[in-house]
């Protein structure tokens, strides 16, 4: 399996047709996986927005000024609002935002970006970023699609890529009823597959000025697995969630 990076992308605009602009720079074989970061999809979207776009209600006006007793940092109650306008619902509310967006993705403010974001002062994610990973893919020779976005965890410092959006192939591989080197039956192993994609693509495409948001991965066979769509974890077997919504940060 290789991947590589699509060079010589420029700054994506509102409006922007991506898939031919990727189209336009790689030759792209069928089997390929495509996986592009959210924030040029945002951008092409026309996902960007000003602050003053969200004047804060009451609710963003008290978590901002929790946050801003918690951190000592200024913290703009817009911008609390948009993260709320962008939820559906808020898990922990302090010492940071984290909530589930309208599409199911839980992260911490939304995954409302503030960097590599020209001309604007915020760039929500893609409304629905499985539906644009479909979009693209009908306007590209290769069967799969990944959109892409950086994101924190817990238990682990540093952040990775996650997949967020996908088309053309399952987000996982189910590995159970397969046997292990001995024989033994495996009973739970359902490999994320898009995830683990879309880190290796993020590993490739930087944080920073590099200028490329997407990434190929060529040579990557799905193989003889069921699959499975399975990716947002739902509330009623997400015991983490469960646990961290009586949490209290004090
Ligand atoms: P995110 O992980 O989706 O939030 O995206 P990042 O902000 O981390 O950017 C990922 C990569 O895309 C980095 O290499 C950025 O330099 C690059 N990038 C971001 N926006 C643009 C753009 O509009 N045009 C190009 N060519 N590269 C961009
Ligand atoms: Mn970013
Ligand atoms: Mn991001
Ligand atoms: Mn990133």
């Amino acid at each position: 399996m290789e991947l590589f990076a699509v060079a010589d992308l420029p700054e994506i605009r509102p409006g922007d047709d991506l898939a031919a602009l990727i189209r336009d720079r790689v030759d792209l074989d069928e089997d390929d996986v495509v996986c592009v970061a959210s924030t040029v999809v945002s951008k092409a979207e026309g996902r960007l927005a000003d602050l003053s776009a969200f004047p804060a209600g009451p609710r963003a006006r008290e978590i901002a000024a929790r946050l801003e007793s918690i951190s000592g940092d200024e913290k703009d109650p817009r911008f609390a609002q948009a993260v709320l306008e962008e939820s559906t619902e808020i898990i922990m509310e302090a010492p940071f935002l984290l909530t589930e967006s309208r599409f199911g993705h839980v992260s911490v403010n939304a995954g409302i970006d503030r960097s590599n974001v020209a001309g604007a002062d915020l760039l929500l994610l893609p409304k629905r970023p499985s539906e644009s990973a479909a979009r693209i893919r009908e306007e590209l020779p290769a069967d799969r699609v990944i959109v892409t976005d950086t994101c924190g965890r817990p238990f682990r410092h540093g952040q990775r890529g996650v997949a967020i959006g996908w088309a053309g192939m399952p987000a996982s591989r189910d590995w159970r009823g397969e046997s292990d080197r001995d024989g033994r039956e495996l009973g739970v192993t359902v490999q994320n597959v898009v995830d683990e994609l879309a880190a290796a693509a993020n590993l490739v495409a930087g944080e920073g000025d590099g200028g490329t948001p997407v990434v190929v991965v060529r040579g990557f066979e799905f193989g003889d697995h069921a699959g499975s769509d399975a990716h947002f974890r739902e509330v009623e077997g997400d015991f983490v969630r469960q646990a961290l919504r009586e949490w209290e940060f004090e």
